[in-house]
């Protein structure tokens, strides 16, 4: 294998470092579905990435987008001072929201939409009037990045147990998984929805003037892909809009076509107050992310303050950067010109039933699908959890399938360009190494 370098000095993020550098894997290269190894493997991603490169890789016209850009203005400040493609994407994204979003604040990523989504909805009580609404709910088994903020409203033990207490007030609502009332569920499934009544109770106990908002991802998918109970986020809108509470969607994955609709909110029906995105805005080419508001927050915050007066005390240097709106540009026109959500809403069929063909494999305990998004679940060896999973995605790997492990669950969510063989040969592969695998 090629070392471009010594590999000791890169910390990499949520990597098993050391198992890492003893073995490493490098891409070299992608296109289209493909991705190329350092060793001259094509490598079919079934992961878009990170959940991220919905139109496959290396897009010509993404690619141009930001070269041409590159070339003509390398950076704009964003405070104070703009350029015409961040107005531009903004009409853009909002057109594409559901009804009533007019606004987006923009971000470098995932992370930084959800402490920038907490912090508007903090300042909209604020500014009302309701400045005791300070609490945040968030829901285990949820991912929202890796801010105090996300950190916090997140539910994912293993990602907080090191970083203390995290901001004060946080509670959270169960997750939605019930794999007892059944498992192998296509889709929604029927029972849950009375989870949603978690809220209430939360209501009940700390009573709705301390609570600003709740923040759930539509579909669970870092934590290993729970799908919405059927019901579930029509209750939880119900009772956020009962009580005054903010109801943040966390779109970084299932936004940009992932579940056959520009929006998870489009798809289910339900409208939050904000949306966050990220990853699939840019189709990953370059860091974006960002909270789509809807027009009364923002008047509420802008009118609290005198005309000429900064009205938000928030931003990034890199908010709104050239290279990412000429990214967005591009990937919004491949998204429209090649029909890509409509493709993704055609092929979960297929894809949910080759998804399923896995289930009387060995070590399988549960398959769950919705939209191009699927997840294997493993059962855990004694003793040793997340084992089971990692080998699997070290043995895919080997064969030229790249899929993602969170502990013993395989999270799969190809491009939207993928075809029906491709599919096809990804549950294969799938199929083989679990019949090898111990
Ligand atoms: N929110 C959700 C729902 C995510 O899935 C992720 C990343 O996977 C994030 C937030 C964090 O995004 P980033 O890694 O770009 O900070």
């Amino acid at each position: 294998m090629k070392r471009p370098n010594d590999l000791s000095n890169y910390w990499m993020p949520f990597t098993a470092n050391r198992a890492f550098k003893e073995a490493p894997r490098f891409l070299e290269s992608a296109d289209g579905m493909y991705y190329r190894t350092s060793d001259g493997r094509q490598i079919l991603d079934a992961t878009s990435g990170l959940w991220c490169c919905n139109a496959g890789h290396n897009n010509p016209r993404i690619v141009s987008a930001i070269q041409e850009q590159a070339g003509r203005l390398d950076y704009a400040p964003p405070f104070q001072l703009a350029h015409e493609a961040a107005f531009e994407l903004s009409s853009r994204l909002t057109a594409m929201a559901p009804a009533g979003f007019s606004q987006i604040f923009y971000s470098n990523s995932g992370s930084e939409a959800v402490d920038t989504a907490l912090k508007i909805a903090l300042g909209y009580h604020r500014v009302r009037g309701e400045g005791s609404r300070t609490r945040l709910i968030g829901r285990e088994r949820g991912y929202h990045g890796v801010g105090f903020g996300g950190t916090s409203v997140g539910g994912i033990v293993g990602n907080r147990k090191m970083f203390g207490h995290l901001l004060a007030g946080v509670d959270h609502i169960r997750h939605t998984y019930q794999p007892t009332l059944g498992r192998f569920i296509k889709g929604m499934p029927e029972h849950g929805a009375d989870l949603a009544d978690d809220l209430q109770r939360l209501v009940d106990l700390h009573d709705a003037s301390t609570i600003a908002a709740i923040i759930v991802e539509p579909i669970a998918c870092s934590t290993g892909v729970l799908i919405p109970p059927q019901g579930y986020l029509e209750r939880l809108r119900e009772i956020a809009t009962k009580h005054g509470i903010l109801l943040i969607f966390d779109e970084v994955i299932t936004a940009f076509g992932r579940v056959g609709a520009p929006f998870a909110s489009t798809r289910f029906g339900v409208t939050p107050d904000i949306i966050t995105i990220a990853k699939g805005v840019t189709n990953g080419a370059v860091p974006m992310g960002g909270a789509l508001v809807r027009s009364e927050i923002y008047e509420a915050i802008v009118g609290a303050t005198a005309k000429g007066g900064i009205e938000f005390a928030h931003g990034y240097t890199y908010s709104a950067h050239p290279l990412a709106c000429a990214a967005a540009l591009a990937t919004l026109d491949v998204y429209e010109e090649h029909k890509l959500f409509e493709r993704s809403r055609s092929l979960e069929p297929l894809w949910q039933e080759a998804l399923h063909r896995l289930r009387d494999k060995r070590h399988v305990t549960d398959l769950r699908s919705f939209g191009l998004i699927g997840a294997i679940e493993l059962e855990s060896r004694e003793g040793k959890p997340g084992a089971r999973g990692y080998e699997f995605f070290l043995r895919c790997f080997e064969k030229n399938v790249l899929v993602r492990n969170t502990g013993d669950i395989v999270a799969l969510s190809p491009p939207l360009i993928i075809e029906e063989e491709q599919i096809d040969h990804i549950m294969t592969v799938a199929s083989d190494v679990l019949e090898e695998m111990a």
